[in-house]
Formats: structure tokens, C-alpha cells, sequence
């Protein structure tokens, strides 16, 4: 016999009444889906929430919504942005080199179909976003890594070029007199980003893209490109992602986390801080020098963020306004 799972009204929003699943005491799928697709009120659109101060990413996103575009090309057009920007030393050119001087990036996308692209450790092609997509939605498999990803690009057209700038270059050799192998997280400011958005039929996306830690190993990847790390998104439930010590965050399949406490009926806010608990409370564990960020959003338009340390933020596009809003944190001693 099939056991009952409860209803219960997890939330009202300004919009109406919300009814999810809260309980998960079946492993009937059927009946989950039933239950998660009891929602009765939709989100205001366009949404667009991203992580740290990524302004233009989010106004960029936010515009391709307006303008009818799809949840998709939203979160790709926002990644491109930081992508591009040289002044950014955790994502795209101008990303901080691993320890040998090359700078490979790592980025994943999901779509509201639960489809998802990645590519692992690319040099030379600035916007691994699109590269991503293009093996998401151009290819049988999910992710492609290094050379191989490198010549899919420049065979879909992306240019070559180096990824290295005089300041990250700079950077990278000030680091090599004393080359002290401990990966760098800089706790108070970032740019990778991890972007989410719901576009105005209410089907969500996300996108993540990194050039990862700076000096790490040759072939380290963290958590960026791996779906339910740096990403998740259920179109049914809704999505999240994260920044921060990638190696944390995938010990805790972090962003997988947050959508099924989201699934089981915690606002977008606890699941984020439930999941930031799996990681601080483990036995032992000394979060002081790392930092992760999460940020969520859920089917109904809520939005969460939580991180271990202060200065994590983010980015909200709704109602009309772009706001850069501080995250809650955990670490208040
Ligand atoms: N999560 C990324 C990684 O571990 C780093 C970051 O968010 O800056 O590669």
C-alpha cells in the first residue's frame, strides 16, 4: 500500500496561496509530481537572481526577459557579461591562472526540460557559457573536458584567444615567489557567477560559470560545471547555485540539496541555510578560511541566500528593480 504524503500550505506570497509536498514518505514518483505541481499562483516575471555584484549580468538577463525571451537565453546572455569582464579575476578572461599560468574555465547550464551541458578545464575560449549550451543541446552527452572541449568550440566557431591579462599574469607571478600551494578563496568578493532566472511562461533556468580557484592544480575542477554542486534547477520546484570552496560545496551536492528541501517544502531561504549547516556542522570542520555562498529561488518566485561567512551577495532582479542585496551568513562570532 501506498503511503499518504502530506500537503501542507508551505507558503503565502503576496500572489496566492502555495501548496507543496512536505513530507517525502514515498518513493512514488508519480505521486511527487502530482504533488509538486500544486502551485497556484505564478511568480512575478522576469526574475533573474545572481550571485555576488554582478549588476549588468542580471540587468542583462533581466532585458532578454522583458523583451519575451526565454528563461535560457537569459541566464546565458547574464554569464557572458561577467565572461567578458576583464576586471573579474574568478570567471572568464581575466579569470586568475591555475598554478602552472593557464587559465581554464569551468561552466554548466540547465534548462526548465532538466537537460543540462557542461565543459571541464577549457583554455582559450572566453565564453564556455555558450559552449556549454551547445553541448547540452548539439551533442548526445552532458559534459566534455579540456582539449576535447577546446576543439568542440572553435569547430561551433568560438575564437581562440588568451585568457591571461597583464594584471592576472601579474598576479600569478607575485604568487609563484613563495608558490604556497594553498588554494586561494577570497571570502569577501568574487565574480563567479551562478545565475538563475524564470522567465514569463514561469519555466526556470540557471547557468554557472568560473575560471575557478586561483593557482590551483593543473586539472582541478571544482564545483561550477557539475550539476547539483554549482547547479540544480527543477522546473517543477525551482533552482540553485552556488560560489565558494567548490570542493565543499560537492561533498554536500550542495545545490541539489537546496531543490529537494525546496521539493520537501522549505522556503528557498531555510533550504539554502540547511544546506550551508550540512557543511559548518560536520565534526571537526574549520570553515574559517572558506567561504561558500548559495542563493535559491523557487517555482513561486521566492528567493533565498545564506553563506558560512559576511560579504556574500547577490543580485535580484524583480518588480521592475536590480538590487545588489547582502546575504544572511552563518559565522557571527
Ligand atoms: N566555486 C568555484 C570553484 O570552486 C569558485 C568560486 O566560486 O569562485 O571552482
Amino acid at each position: 500500500m501506498k503511503r499518504r504524503n502530506f500537503i501542507k500550505k508551505a507558503s503565502v506570497t503576496g500572489l496566492g496561496l502555495v501548496a507543496v509536498s512536505s513530507a517525502f514518505t514515498s518513493c512514488d514518483e508519480t505521486l511527487e509530481k502530482k504533488e509538486a505541481s500544486i502551485v497556484t499562483s505564478k511568480p512575478t516575471t522576469p526574475l533573474v537572481i545572481a550571485t555576488w555584484d554582478t549588476p549588468l549580468a542580471v540587468e542583462t538577463a533581466a532585458k532578454v526577459l522583458q523583451n519575451g525571451g526565454s528563461a535560457l537565453d537569459a541566464v546565458e546572455q547574464g554569464c557572458r557579461i561577467e565572461e567578458a569582464n576583464e576586471e573579474g579575476q574568478s570567471v572568464g578572461k581575466g579569470g586568475l591562472p591555475d598554478r602552472e599560468g593557464d587559465v581554464t574555465l569551468d561552466a554548466c547550464i540547465m534548462n526548465d526540460k532538466g537537460d543540462y551541458g557542461a565543459v571541464l578545464g577549457v583554455k582559450n575560449i572566453m565564453h564556455v557559457i555558450s559552449v556549454a549550451r551547445k553541448v547540452m543541446e548539439d551533442t548526445p552527452h552532458v559534459m566534455l573536458v579540456a582539449e576535447g572541449a577546446e576543439k568542440f568550440a572553435v569547430s561551433n566557431g568560438f575564437k581562440r584567444e588568451n585568457l591571461l591579462t597583464a594584471a592576472a599574469k601579474k598576479a600569478w607571478e607575485a604568487w609563484k615567489i613563495k608558490s604556497e600551494y594553498k588554494p586561494i578563496i577570497n571570502i569577501e568578493n568574487h565574480d563567479t557567477i551562478g545565475m538563475l532566472a524564470i522567465d514569463k511562461n514561469g519555466n526556470i533556468s540557471g547557468a554557472c560559470t568560473t575560471s575557478g580557484l586561483a593557482y590551483k592544480m593543473a586539472g582541478r575542477v571544482g564545483d561550477s560545471p557539475i550539476i547539483g554542486g554549482g547547479l540544480f534547477v527543477d522546473n517543477e520546484i525551482g533552482g540553485a547555485s552556488a560560489t565558494g570552496l567548490g570542493e565543499e560545496v560537492l561533498k554536500t551536492v550542495g545545490s541539489f540539496l537546496i531543490v529537494e528541501l525546496m521539493r520537501q517544502g522549505k522556503s528557498p531561504q531555510e533550504a539554502c541555510e540547511i544546506a550551508i549547516g550540512r557543511i559548518v556542522n560536520k565534526p571537526g570542520k574549520d570553515f574559517k578560511n572558506f567561504q561558500v555562498g548559495y542563493i535559491a529561488v523557487n517555482k513561486q518566485g521566492e528567493t533565498g541566500a545564506y553563506s558560512i561567512h559576511e560579504w556574500f551577495s547577490y543580485n535580484l532582479f524583480k518588480d521592475g528593480d536590480n538590487k545588489n542585496i547582502k546575504s544572511d551568513y552563518f559565522n557571527k562570532v
